[in-house]
């Protein structure tokens, strides 16, 4: 069983994650962290994103992040490209990981654009996590030491939250640790009790 666990920039996704791995012997795949090994080992997307973005995409065999963010930032269908290139790549990726790990009571799948890049659809259950905007906000300045604008410009390139929720078989409120936590135990409860009816 997928469980997907999505939510705005900030929301609390790894932490409701790690709330969850506590309960039981759950897998855990990050699609961002998997995307960016993947872009980083495989030589068939390196191959393409040098194709399309020419040798400076890479430097010293890493992605050049701000080369392809100044990039991508200016023209929308550069990003596209990129995605296009990379994403089918994760998916496949995702699936193995998926294989290798039947024996687990589900798989917690995070990945903050598990709509826009349509992931949604590989999922059994789907988590949103959500929090009021301007704690995410003042959250995510203490954690990443960014500025207000670059959140904002980041939070803008996702759905907006009403449009994901309305999707989501669960909502998490993540405001007081205690109270996310309460949902998590609940949630797990559910889903560990579906899993023997799957
Ligand atoms: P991103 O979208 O950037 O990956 P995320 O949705 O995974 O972020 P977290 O990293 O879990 O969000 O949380 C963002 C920051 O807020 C972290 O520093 C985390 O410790 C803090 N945080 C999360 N939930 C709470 C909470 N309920 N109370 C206080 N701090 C919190």
């Amino acid at each position: 069983m997928i469980v997907g666990v999505t939510g705005g920039i900030g929301s609390g996704k790894s932490t409701v994650v790690n709330f969850f791995l506590e309960l039981g012997n759950i897998a855990f795949y990050h699609a961002d962290i998997e995307a960016k090994n993947i872009i980083n080992s495989s030589v068939k997307v390196k191959t393409k994103i040098e194709a399309f973005f020419g040798k400076e995409a890479y430097k010293d065999n890493v992605l050049n992040k701000k080369y392809i963010s100044n990039i991508v930032f200016h023209n929308p269908e550069s990003l596209k490209q990129l995605n296009a290139i990379v994403h089918p790549e994760v998916k496949k990726h995702f699936k193995n990981f998926v294989n290798q790990h039947k024996n687990k009571e589900y798989i917690l799948y995070e990945n903050a654009i598990l709509f826009e890049t349509k992931s949604h659809h590989t999922c059994d259950f789907i988590i949103s996590v959500y929090c009021d905007l301007k704690t995410r906000i003042s959250r995510i300045k203490n954690r990443d030491n960014i500025s207000e604008n670059a959140i904002l410009d980041r939070i803008n390139n996702q759905w907006k939250e009403d449009k994901k929720l309305l999707q989501s078989n669960y909502l998490i409120t993540n405001f007081a640790q205690i109270e996310t936590k309460n949902q998590v135990n609940h949630i797990h409860n559910i889903l560990t009790k579906k899993r023997k009816l799957i």
